[in-house]
Parts: C-alpha cells; structure tokens; sequence
C-alpha cells in the first residue's frame, strides 16, 4: 500500500518495519462530550487505513489513546459537578458506542493519560537529566525546544516562526493548544492550580498534572517503543501537538518515532467550520434524529480523499442513504444470479480489482467506491460460479472500506405484479415527457399506497 507522509511530502510504500505486524499510533479522543462527525472522518479514514493493511494480509497493532485529563475535561467535568473519572468514564462509553455503530474496529490497545502518569513523570525526569526540560520557580516543568535542532520539521516552521520561540514559557501561557504565533517553550508538567480542584498528582517538582502533550509520548513509548511503522491524527494536530511530541519522544528516547505520519485534513459542515453557534456541529446522535444510520454516516465520510476537503450537507447523507440502497440491491440480485452456486475459496477481488487498487493508491476512497459501482454493472451480467465469484469480490471490498449494507425492505422486493404494471407504463409515459400522464399514474400509485422515485435511468419504488 502507498501513503502520502506529511513529513516527507512524499508519497511512500507501507510495510511493517518488523516484517510482521504494522504497529501504528493514533491520538484519540478528548472525552469531554460527544464526539462530532469531523472527529469521525479522522477515525473512519483511520479504520479504512487499518482494515485495507488487514484485508491485504499485513497484520497490525493499533494503538488509540484517551484523553482525560487536560484543560477542557477538567473545565467541563467540574461545571457538570462530576468527579473527572465519572466525567470522562461516561464519555468514553459514548464514544465506544459511537465507533461500533459506525463499524470502527475498535484499537488492539488504548491507553489513557491518567492511567499513565508515571510514565509521563519518568518522562519528564529523562528530558530534564538530558538538559531538554526545566523546572519553574512555580514547579512547573517546561521543554527547551532550543534543545532540539529538529524543532519545526514537520509543521515546516520558518526562522521567523522558530524565532518566536525564543520566549520563556510561564504558567500564564501554558495552555494546551496554541498557534504559531505562540510559540514557546511549551509545558510538560503544569503546577497545581486551585482551579485544578482535585485533579492532581505528586511529582519531584510538587503537585501538578501533565500538560496534553506529554501523554502520547509516554504511551507510544510503553506499547511501540521509540520507533514505529505510523502515527495520525487530524490535520490540526501536526503543530503544535506532533511537533512537540516529536520533541519529547527523540530526546528521551532516541529512535526514529514514527517512520510515517498520515494527517486526514479537516470536515467542513455546510461549506464552512463546525461551530456550535451556526447550529451544524453534528453528532451521531444528532443525525439519528433525522433519521439518518451511522452506516450512511460513514459513507458520506469517506465519499471524498483524506487529502481533499469534504464537505459535509443533510444532501450527501440523503445521496449516501440512496447510494447504499442501490448496492443492497446490486449485491442481493448477484446473489440471485447464483443459482446456488457458491464462490471457490480465493482473495481474488475479480471485477472489483479497480476498487481495491484505489484503496492502495494513497487511500482512495471515492475511488473505490467509484470502482464497487462500475464493477457491479460488469457483474449484473454474470450467472452461477461467476456471479458467485464477482459476490466473494464485493463483499471483500466493502469489508475493507467497513461497509455493511442496510437490509432491503420487503417493500421493495415483493411489488405485486399491477402496481409493477403501473410503474413500467408511468415510466414510459415519463420517459416520453408525457407529462400529464405521468402525473396521472404516480396519482395512481400514491393511491395504492406506493411511492415512485425517478432516478436518472431508473426509478425505485417504495410501500407508503
Ligand atoms: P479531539 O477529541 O479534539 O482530541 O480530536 C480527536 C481527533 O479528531 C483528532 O485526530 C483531531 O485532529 C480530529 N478532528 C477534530 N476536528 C476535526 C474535523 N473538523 N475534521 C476532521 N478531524 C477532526
Ligand atoms: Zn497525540
């Protein structure tokens, strides 16, 4: 398989550097609220990267974190009244729910920062031993990003930007995220607060809490050690957060850190970011609510290159729930084909061969998908072992891309013979722009209580 590498800007061959297992890290969840459908495309792309290795037969070792502890879990558990624990237990549980139900194959291992705090102290003592951290007057501990010359390659800071970095970082400007023009020493161990409440841990340099950025260093070097195959996270997290782990992970530890770093860039909702206050910061449950599945969630999520911009309507959801609709059908009438033939065993994706070397072509997504549809025309003319064949080959593509296709309804399977009459000649009265008629039989229909949808070369019918 082949990915583009956002350090290298080049696009490079995937192997396992153990020549067994692809062991991968990716920075998970904040788990303070529910997570949004941009945070899913980051997750659903993952899972499509994950499942392409699996299905091409490369074994791997997925790492996903949890992040609670940090600003925003503390800030919001306290204003729900809930210990942090109960807090982030409660959203973690949410976000399992949310990952199953869009077929997210849940990580080998997922660690989270507060189950690893002394990792993240025996961290900090390592950089300080090695002149890459100090300690504040306040007991504070903060990384000298002067410490290190590869400061900035990722993220491709400039000398002016790095320069900016000269400033000494205080607790005053020790927030979790910030932007370029911020740069400073950033923080690896923030001093107790009283706005901390109870969210503090004992260390050599007094009671405090480990700044964000330290927790995936800590935990990639427990469960992958100081080089592995791949790390990713959403497009935002290349700098400041990457960067500084890159940072704390090569002076403690030495090793390469990640021989690949994949970065899906951000969803934008309705042309624009996700926001709260513009009412379109959509959640699984949200969308539920409109009576759209996750499954049709995941489809739009994944209908554009992780490189690309996708933007997210109400419109795409309507054209996936259309779209995944058409491929149950497709698929049912393939098997129908059969004739109770059944496929040899093989790993051969036959018609659909274009579709799983999209896949592997820098995770093209829409590409494959383009690829399922133009193989299942070629397929729709297959009988017995053939179609048989041409099934195994579909069910293994959607595997890859974690799609399951919706049940058909009865309602479009069994249409009895008259109401089927009536949609042929209302069809062919529509396809000669017999416009009256037309009308005059979907009346017809409607009455019978069957609903007529036109397509472009086809129409579908549905029970009222
Ligand atoms: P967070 O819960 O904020 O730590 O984010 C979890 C993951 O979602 C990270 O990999 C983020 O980079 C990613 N993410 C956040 N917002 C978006 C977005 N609008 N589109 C795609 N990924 C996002
Ligand atoms: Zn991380």
């Amino acid at each position: 398989m082949q990915l583009f590498d956002t350090l290298s800007r080049e696009r490079k061959e995937l192997r396992p550097s153990d020549g067994k297992t692809f062991r991968f890290y990716c920075c998970g969840p904040t788990v303070y609220g529910p997570a949004h459908i941009g945070n899913f495309r980051t997750f659903v792309l993952q899972d499509v990267f994950r499942r392409t290795l699996e299905t091409g037969g490369t074994p791997t070792l997925h790492v996903r974190n949890l992040t609670d502890v940090d600003d925003k879990t503390i800030r919001d558990s306290q204003a729900a009244g809930q210990t942090l624990k109960a807090f982030t237990d409660k959203w973690r549980d949410k976000f399992h729910t949310d990952c199953e139900a869009l077929a997210c194959l849940a990580p080998h291992i997922e660690p989270s920062a507060v189950e690893h705090i002394p990792q993240q102290i025996a961290m900090i003592e390592k950089l300080i031993e090695k002149g890459n951290a100090y300690a504040s007057e306040d007991g504070s501990v903060y990384f000298r990003i002067s410490s290190f010359p590869g400061y900035g390659k990722l993220s491709r800071l400039d000398e002016r930007e790095l320069d900016l970095g000269k400033t000494q970082a205080t607790r005053a400007n020790s927030a979790d995220e910030y932007e370029k023009d911020s740069i400073s020493d950033f923080v690896l161990w923030k001093s107790r607060r009283e706005d901390d409440g109870e969210n503090f841990w004992s260390s050599p340099w007094g009671e405090g809490r480990p700044g964000w950025h330290l927790e995936c260093s800590a935990m990639i070097e427990e469960y992958l050690g100081n080089s592995f195959d791949l790390h990713s996270g959403g497009e935002d997290l290349v700098f400041p957060h990457h960067e500084n782990e890159i940072a704390q992970s090569k002076c403690a530890c030495g090793g390469n850190f990640a021989e690949h770093w994949f970065h899906p860039t951000h969803l934008l909702v309705d042309g624009g970011k996700m926001s709260k206050s513009k009412g379109n910061l959509y959640t699984i449950a949200d969308l539920a609510e409109k009576g759209f599945t996750a499954m049709e969630v995941r489809y739009v999520l994944i209908g554009a290159h992780y490189r690309k911009q996708l933007n997210f309507t109400l419109d795409s959801l309507a054209g996936a729930k259309e779209a995944l609709a058409k491929l149950a059908k497709s698929a049912a009438k393939l098997a129908e084909n059969m004739g109770g033939e059944t496929a040899l065993p093989s790993a051969d994706f036959g018609v659909f061969q274009p579709a799983w070397d999209a896949l592997n072509d820098d995770l093209n997504t829409p590409g494959a998908l383009g690829g399922i549809f133009t193989g299942l025309r070629e397929a729709s003319k297959l009988t017995g072992k053939d179609a048989a064949a041409a099934l195994a080959g579909l069910n293994r593509i959607l595997k890859a891309l974690g799609i399951t296709l919706p049940e058909i309804s009865q309602a479009t399977t069994d249409i009895p013979a008259d109401i089927q009459q009536l949609a042929d000649t209302r069809w062919a009265a529509r396809s000669s722009k017999d416009w009256a008629s037309s009308d005059k039989l979907r009346d017809e229909l409607t009455a019978k209580g069957w609903a007529m949808k036109d397509g472009k070369d086809s129409y579908e019918l549905t029970k009222l």
